[in-house]
């Protein structure tokens, strides 16, 4: 098992921006032409899913999020603050 891959928020922003454009296309009726997940940061494949990781007790009192890619199975960790200000970034960009 390898050591996941911490992101900055520079590195996070362009990710979480794809995420939310995703997201919010598929709460409208536009369900079959949703936007890609974005490229996994480290080996740049499409992922076909992502999912969140919480198993990292020793992060338990950190405030850190971790999350990866399908199928490469890379995964990363990120600060929820970084998270928060990136969603927050992306949210005032779409509207
Ligand atoms: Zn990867």
């Amino acid at each position: 098992v390898t050591e996941p891959t911490h992101l900055t928020r520079d590195q996070l922003a362009p990710l979480v921006a794809a995420i939310y454009r995703r997201e919010t296309a598929a709460l409208t009726e536009l369900r079959n032409l949703l936007p890609p997940f974005p490229g996994c940061p480290t080996c740049g494949q499409p992922p076909a899913e992502l999912f969140v990781r919480n198993d990292h007790p020793s992060h338990f009192l950190e405030d850190r999020v971790g999350f990866g890619f399908r199928p490469c199975g890379h995964t990363f960790t990120a600060d929820g603050e970084d998270l928060y200000n990136a969603y927050n970034q992306a949210r005032q960009e779409a509207t």
